[in-house]
C-alpha cells in the first residue's frame, strides 16, 4: 500500500510516499533523516491486518514538510535525499 504524507500549496508539492509493502521496518530512515521526520511503529494504523513494523511520517511533521525537508532540497551538489538513499528496500519516495 502506498501511504502518502504531506500537502501541496502555491509553491509546490511536499509529499513523502512510503510503500508499506516494501518497508521492512529496518529503521534506516529514522537514523538518516536530520529532521526526525520518520518513526517506525509496531502496527500500521492504515492497515490493521499488518503485524510487521512499518515506517511512518511523524504526525506533527506532515504539515511542515516544506520546512522540515528544506535542508535536503536537491541541488547540483546534493542530488540524493538521505531518506531515499537510506532505504535499501526502495520504499521511500519524495515529491522532489
Ligand atoms: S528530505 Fe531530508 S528532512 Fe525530508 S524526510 Fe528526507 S531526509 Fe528527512
Ligand atoms: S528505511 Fe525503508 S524499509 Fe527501512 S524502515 Fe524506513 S521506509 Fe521502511
Amino acid at each position: 500500500m502506498l501511504a502518502n504524507y504531506g500537502y501541496k500549496d502555491a509553491s509546490g508539492d511536499y509529499f513523502i510516499t512510503i510503500d508499506t509493502d516494501r518497508c521492512d521496518g529496518c529503521n534506516n530512515c529514522v537514523g538518516a533523516c536530520p529532521a526526525n521526520v520518520f518513526v517506525v511503529v509496531d502496527e500500521d494504523p492504515n492497515d490493521p491486518l499488518r503485524d510487521e513494523p512499518v515506517a511512518m511520517v511523524v504526525a506533527e511533521k506532515k504539515k511542515k514538510l516544506k520546512y522540515e525537508c528544506n535542508p535536503c532540497k536537491p541541488t547540483s551538489n546534493r542530488p540524493a535525499l538521505p531518506c531515499v538513499e537510506s532505504c535499501k528496500a526502495g520504499a521511500i519516495s519524495h515529491s522532489w
